[in-house]
């Protein structure tokens, strides 16, 4: 091989077609113009359209749904990411999988995996290909192998009892996960916790049309072995029960509940179930369906009645209960009248939510049961804080934007308002270390800080949150509507906040009376204040609340802030669930709601490209007739010799202590393309 003179480099260069041009950029900080969304875009199809479906913004992954099976998770393409450097390889879950797990074997630090993107983006997809990933890759020893099989078993437990078919996918997960797992010092996976929140329970008993129930009971009804289906009382026959064929469609192309049932069976059983608890789990499953058929007449005075006797003998047996007593409960409430409990009668109506509200409750707990369960396999016998680490994975709603937008839209979009917070001030701050550690002057980076509409939400005493609170402490004349008033009275005046009434002509026609809008990062959202005093007092929302707002998210920002992030951002390129489609409407729009252009921005506002001396040198030191074939001299001399061959201008770069700084994107290209041409 022989090192080539700088002309010859710029003559070989043009005539010279990359890889570039067909397959794009894999990281968008290489792109030329980095602030045109367009060009974002088009980087986007050009990799989709060959299948590549990951894309860095520096080390955060872009990921986009195939919508259909790509040959790259094989043990073949973990063993290229084991221990390699970012950039060495392609773009892949892997790679940050890896990088996550070295970092914290070396750096002793916990970490944290943080996948977002809206529903039927591939987040929980991407959260098991990194679980996948070490439990194949990490050491292993005989406990460990339990460990890891029962951490891997537990996805189909999970999804069965807690994902659903909905319009945007056919799996969606119907509640929220952060799933820790533990590693010994030997970084062996030894045991794993799971917090889940927000179970979707209303789905037990109405589903909207094309939607589904849980799997499980579908699983149950067309695997269920026959036996077992008589000791149920039920019958093999989706179509039978009330609570599965509300949305019409108990039978999905893409599913084989058949065959699910067989490896939710086998799950359940590594992961520890004896038969008695499986039995006991399904005796619930069906009694669900069986509250579900039960149906009721009405007395002359308006009282309820049951007229399924059937389905009461089922419940009875199955849950272990009075027959009487069952059917008192599922047609009266209990009330206290002058200090004395009594049974009042309920009317057609009034029963018949009485049972829907019985069926979800009865799901919830056996959900949170089957979580605890769960987390007591998982549990490390021996495990002691101070010898291990933690890889934490969260899986979460991204920003979420409706025709009609209610308080949980206020909640998921206000926590994802934070975690941008969080991850803006992450990436300058890891940003600005790395230049104070090089030596390298900072140069003020001007990005928007989104902690103005964060403070809106959450101040004290005159934040959103706080005047919603109060609002519920002020016992009787206080309304939705009172709480809107409040609000304009107290934030009316906010740069990021809009009503009906605060707005102006054209804006008002198209803002709602009992709305208020809110000017997040990632664009304007309007919420209909309707229900949120009584969301905001309810048991169930309070749940939501701690969760997205106050304890948790505070929480949430504990464990992040404890813990060093990664980020995965979930693109969905349609809303069809078809391989190939690019739907640029679509994707522009979740660009925008994931805050990526923003990203970028604070990415590519200092340099675009950095690289220790020894790896640039060793990777271009051809190009050079002084650096060919070996330097004797310091790195940082032997790579200023090398840049000033090929004709970097001094502003093109810097020299840290470890590593050359470059500030474009193009400067690299031309250095890439003379060693791909020679
Ligand atoms: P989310 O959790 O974001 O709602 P999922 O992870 O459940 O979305 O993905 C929805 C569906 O998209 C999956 O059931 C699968 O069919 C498909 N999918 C997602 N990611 C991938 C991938 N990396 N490769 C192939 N198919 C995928
Ligand atoms: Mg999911």
């Amino acid at each position: 091989m022989e090192a080539v003179g700088s002309d010859g480099i710029r003559v070989m260069m043009e005539s010279a077609l990359t890889a570039r041009d067909r397959v794009g950029m894999q990281d968008f900080v290489l792109l030329e113009n980095h602030t045109s969304e367009v060009a974002f875009i088009e980087n986007l199809r050009k990799r989709f359209k060959e299948n590549l479906i990951y894309t860095y913004i520096g080390s955060v992954l872009v990921s986009m749904n195939p919508y259909k099976d790509l040959e790259i998770y094989t043990k073949q393409h973990m063993d290229r990411y084991r221990g390699v450097n970012f950039y060495e390889v392609s773009p892949h879950i892997y790679a940050v999988a890896d990088n996550a797990y070295r970092s914290m074997r070396t750096e002793r630090r916990d970490q944290c995996i943080l996948i977002s993107g809206e529903s039927g983006a591939g987040k929980t997809e991407a959260s098991k290909k990194v679980l996948q990933y070490y439990a194949i890759t990490c050491p292993a020893s005989e406990h460990v192998q339990t460990v890891k099989d029962r951490l891997l078993q537990s996805n189909p437990v999970l999804e069965a009892f807690g994902n659903a078919k909905t319009l945007r996918n056919d799996n969606s997960s119907r509640f929220g996960k952060y799933m820790d797992i533990q590693f010994d010092f030997k970084g062996a996976p030894v045991g794993g916790h799971i917090i889940n929140y927000l179970l979707e329970k209303s789905r037990v008993v109405h589903q909207s049309h094309g939607e589904r129930n849980f799997h499980i009971f579908y699983q149950l009804i067309e695997g269920g072995e026959d036996d077992l289906l008589r000791r149920l009382g039920l019958e093999k026959n989706a179509q039978q029960y009330q609570y599965l064929v509300k949305g019409n469609c108990p039978k999905v192309s893409s599913i084989n509940d058949r065959n699910d049932w067989k490896i939710v069976r086998k799950a359940l059983s590594v992961i520890g179930f004896t038969d008695d608890e499986v039995e006991e789990l399904l005796n619930i499953i069906a009694s669900v369906l069986h509250l579900g058929n039960v149906q009721y007449g009405g007395e002359d005075s308006g009282s309820a009645y049951i007229t399924t006797e059937t389905q009461i003998k089922y419940l009875a047996r199955l849950l272990g209960v009075d027959g009487t007593v069952l059917k008192e409960a599922l047609t009266h409430k209990k009330i206290i009248a002058k200090g004395e409990e009594l049974m009042s009668p309920l009317n057609q109506e009034q029963a018949a939510s009485a049972r829907d509200a019985l069926s979800k409750a009865i799901y919830g707990r056996t959900f949170t049961w089957l979580v605890n369960k769960i987390n007591g396999s998982l549990a490390f016998k021996v495990w002691t804080r101070s010898n291990a680490s933690v890889i934490g994975l969260l899986d979460i709603y991204g920003f979420e934007v409706f025709q009609n937008n209610s308080f949980e839209q206020f909640c998921i979009n206000y926590c994802n308002e934070k975690l941008q917070q969080l991850f803006i001030e992450l990436t300058l701050k890891s940003e600005q270390e790395e230049y104070e550690a090089e030596g390298i002057t900072w140069e003020p980076v001007q990005y928007f800080n989104n902690k103005i509409i964060c403070d809106l939400v959450e101040e004290k005493f005159k934040g959103i949150i706080s005047i919603l609170d109060e609002e519920c402490l002020r016992p009787g004349d206080a309304s939705d509507i009172t709480f809107l008033e409040k609000l304009e009275n107290t934030v009316g005046g906010h740069a990021h906040f809009l009503t009906h009434k605060l707005a102006d002509g054209k804006t008002r026609k198209i803002m709602g009376r009992e709305e208020f809008r809110l000017i997040h990062y990632a664009g304007e959202v309007n919420y209909n204040v309707n229900g949120f005093l009584d969301k905001n007092n309810d048991l169930l929302f309070r749940n939501l609340k701690s969760i997205y707002l106050s304890i948790c998210l505070a929480k949430l920002m504990e464990i992040l802030m404890s813990k060093e992030p990664s980020y995965v951002r979930c693109i969905k390129p349609n809303d069809a669930k078809q391989a190939g489609r690019f739907d640029e409407v679509l994707i522009r729009h979740q660009v925008k709601y994931l805050g990526l252009m923003e990203n970028l921005r604070v990415r590519r506002a200092g340099f675009a490209y950095r690289r220790r001396y020894e790896t640039f040198l060793q990777r271009y030191k051809s190009l050079c007739p002084d650096t060919w074939p070996n330097w004797d001299g310091r790195l940082v001399d032997g790579v200023s010799t090398l840049v000033k061959h090929l004709g970097y201008k001094p502003e093109e770069y810097k020299l840290g202590r470890t590593k050359i700084f470059i500030r474009f994107p193009k400067t690299l290209f031309a250095t890439e393309d003379a060693l791909e041409v020679r």
